[in-house]
């Protein structure tokens, strides 16, 4: 999948910012927010001098509500901020190099322990601003997984665990040198965002999808999404009957 999407889209070269301490406040204000929403906060960020360290720690709570209203959620959003300003100051001496040498699983835990972060969160700072070779799983990789058959959810369960996607695709490329995995994580979550964004939203439009080969190729199991793209298929494929 990788491979046929980096054919189809290119690099994503991500993540879309100037900085590392940039890549932080993007994960943490685009939870449950889309990215164009993120641009204005971190847009009102910036004119205010509060998209470095330094600044955001200068900011007043109050006034950072007001900065970052675009992304929503800003009585979560805000202090969960102030709390990551402050883990770093405390324990890291308000480095991201710091934070940057510290063992990737541990530092994974101490960030999932702050408010606000979840493991999706972590995997993104680790990956994109800290330069941890982690993969990054989302709600499209967990469509693409489930409507191509490669992982279900555990018996008496919805959705397949964040967890499950993570090890899925550490095993993807658990055979490509390790010096590369780092950079094959980053565009592959990078990629599965841009095919979601395309194709795989709440409803699967699979036609013109570049991921289409695979489905077809696996013959996944009947459902309400295939049902639609093959009977589509079928319907383009046959004469059209008389009147
Ligand atoms: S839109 Fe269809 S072919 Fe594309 S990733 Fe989703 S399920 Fe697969």
């Amino acid at each position: 999948m990788h491979d046929v999407l980096m054919r189809a889209y290119g690099p994503q070269q991500w993540w879309p910012a100037q900085t590392p301490f940039e890549v932080i406040l993007g994960a943490y204000l685009t939870q449950n927010t889309a990215w164009k929403a993120v641009e204005r906060s971190l847009a009102n960020l910036r004119a205010a001098g509060a998209l470095t360290l330094e600044g955001l720690r200068a900011t007043p709570l109050s006034k950072l509500r007001r900065l970052i209203r675009p992304s929503g959620f800003i009585t979560r959003k805000a202090p969960a901020l102030k709390a990551f300003v402050a883990m770093l100051d405390k324990e890291f001496g308000g480095s991201l190099d710091a934070l940057a040498a510290a063992p990737p699983a541990e530092l994974r835990e101490r960030l999932i322990a702050l408010p606000g972060v979840g493991p999706e969160t972590a995997d993104a700072i680790l990956l994109y601003a800290l330069g941890a070779p982690v993969p990054v799983a989302d709600e499209y990789l967990r469509r693409i997984a489930e409507r191509h058959s490669l992982l279900a959810p555990p018996s008496g369960r919805k959705r397949i665990s964040y967890d499950a996607l993570a090890d899925l695709t550490r095993e993807a490329f658990a055979s490509d040198p390790a010096s590369t995995r780092g950079q094959l994580f980053n565009e592959f979550h990078a990629l599965t965002v841009a095919v979601g964004k395309a194709h795989c939203g709440r409803t699967a439009r699979c036609e013109a999808c570049p991921l289409a080969a695979d489905l077809r190729h696996r013959g996944p199991k009947p459902s309400a999404i295939t049902f639609q793209f093959l009977s589509r298929t079928l319907r383009a494929a046959s004469p059209v009957p008389p009147p």
